[in-house]
C-alpha cells in the first residue's frame, strides 16, 4: 500500500515564489546529499523522506552524485516514489543536477551536451520518473562554451524531460550570462543553487543575491547549517554518528577552538531568543526576500520537525543581526 501523506501536510510551512516565476517552492527543501546512500538504513532514509512531505517539504532535491556511491541517492528516492509515493507524483517537486564528475569518463563531467543529457536520461531511470521538476547544471564548466549548455538545459525543457532549469556554483556573471542564453530560446532561469550560511556569506559579497533580484531568478541555498556546524552538536565534543565523524566533506579539524568561541557566542544569542542555533541559522538565510528555499539534510525525523520550526519566531532585530555579523564568518 502506498502512503497516506498528513491530511495537514499543507498548513505547517511557508511557501515562497521562486523568483519571477509562476512556481512556489517550501522554506525549506530536502537535500539526499549525504546519508541517503547504500551505507545507511533504507527504512530510516523511507521515514525521513516521508516525514518530510508530511510536513509540507515539497521539494526534494537530487543530483546524480549523490549517496554515497554516485546514483545511489536517486534509486532510493525511485524506490520511495514507486512505493509509497507514486499517488503524490504532481505534489513533488524534485529537482536533479548533472556535471560535477561522476567518474573518470570525459563524459560523466562538465558542462557539454552529452554529460548532461546523458546523465539527465540516466537519473529519470533511477528516479523512475518521466521529467523532474527542475533540472541543474551543478557547476561550472569554463571549458564549454556556455551556449551549449543553456543549449542542452533547453532542449531537456522542449522534450519534456524537465519543467524548469537551474544552475549551481555560478558566478552571478555566469548566471546572468547563462539566464540570457536560455532567455533567447524561451526558457527561464528559476533558480541558482549557492552554498549560503552565516559561516559563508559569499553570495552577499559576490553580488548574487543583487543578480537574483535583478534577473528574476531564485535561490534555493545549500548548507544552511554548514553541514551542522551551525547546530549546537559540536560545541563540546563530536557526537556519534554525526557527519563530521565519518564524512569526506566535513572533517573533524574545522572543529577547533576558533569555531567553538563563534558558534558559543552564536549559541547564547539563539538561547536569548529562546530557539535553538539550527533554528536561528535557517531563520538568518530566509530572512532575504532573495532566497526561496533553506536546503537542508537531516539524519533523523527529529531534525526535520526541530529546524522547520524555525519561522515560528520573531524576526530578528538590527542589534541581533549585529550579532550575527560579529560571530560569523564573510
Ligand atoms: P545542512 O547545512 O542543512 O546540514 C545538514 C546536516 O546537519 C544534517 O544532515 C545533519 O547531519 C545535521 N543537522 C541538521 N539539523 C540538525 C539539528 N537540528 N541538530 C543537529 N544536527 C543537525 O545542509 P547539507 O550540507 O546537508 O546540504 C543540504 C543539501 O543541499 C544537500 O543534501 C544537497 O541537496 C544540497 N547541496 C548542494 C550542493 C551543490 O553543489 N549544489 C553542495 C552541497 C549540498 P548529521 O546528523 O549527519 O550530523
Amino acid at each position: 500500500t502506498t502512503h497516506a501523506a498528513a491530511e495537514d501536510r499543507y498548513e505547517r510551512l511557508a511557501y515562497r515564489r521562486a523568483g519571477r516565476s509562476g512556481l512556489d517552492l517550501p522554506a525549506f527543501s530536502l537535500g539526499l546529499w549525504q546519508k541517503f546512500g547504500t551505507d545507511h538504513p533504507y527504512e530510516t532514509q523511507r521515514s525521513i523522506i516521508l516525514h518530510a512531505f508530511d510536513l509540507g517539504i515539497t521539494h526534494i532535491d537530487n543530483a546524480d552524485r549523490y549517496g554515497p556511491p554516485h546514483r545511489a541517492a536517486q534509486q532510493v528516492f525511485g524506490r520511495v516514489l514507486a512505493k509509497d509515493l507514486a499517488p503524490y507524483r504532481d505534489e513533488l517537486v524534485l529537482s536533479t543536477k548533472a556535471g560535477n564528475p561522476i567518474g573518470p569518463s570525459p563524459y560523466l563531467k562538465g558542462g557539454s551536451r552529452k554529460s548532461l543529457l546523458n546523465s539527465l536520461e540516466h537519473s529519470l531511470r533511477d528516479l523512475g520518473t518521466d521529467y523532474v521538476d527542475v533540472f541543474y547544471h551543478h557547476r561550472a564548466d569554463p571549458t564549454t562554451p556556455l551556449e551549449e549548455t543553456a543549449g542542452a538545459l533547453a532542449d531537456a525543457v522542449r522534450q519534456g524531460k524537465a519543467l524548469y532549469v537551474g544552475v549551481s556554483n555560478y558566478s552571478p556573471e555566469q548566471a546572468h550570462e547563462i539566464g540570457e542564453l536560455l532567455r533567447a530560446q524561451g526558457v527561464q532561469l528559476l533558480v541558482h543553487q549557492p552554498r549560503y550560511s552565516i559561516f559563508d556569506r559569499t553570495p552577499e559579497r559576490s553580488g548574487l543575491l543583487d543578480t537574483a533580484a535583478a534577473d528574476g531568478f531564485g535561490l534555493v541555498v545549500y548548507s544552511p547549517l554548514a553541514q551542522g556546524l551551525l547546530t549546537d552538536k559540536y560545541l563540546q565534543d563530536i557526537p556519534s554518528g554525526a557527519r563530521a565523524e565519518n564524512s569526506a566533506f566535513l572533517k573533524p579539524d574545522v572543529i577547533d577552538e576558533v569555531y567553538r568561541t563563534r558558534a558559543a557566542a552564536l549559541n547564547d544569542l539563539a538561547k536569548q531568543r529562546g530557539q535553538s542555533l539550527a533554528q536561528l541559522a535557517l531563520q538568518w538565510v530566509l530572512r532575504r526576500p532573495e532566497v526561496t528555499s533553506a536546503l537542508i539534510g537531516a539524519s533523523s525525523t527529529w531534525q526535520l520537525d526541530h529546524n522547520v520550526q524555525a519561522l515560528d519566531f520573531p524576526a530578528l532585530t538590527d542589534e541581533e543581526l549585529a550579532v550575527v555579523d560579529e560571530h560569523g564568518v564573510h
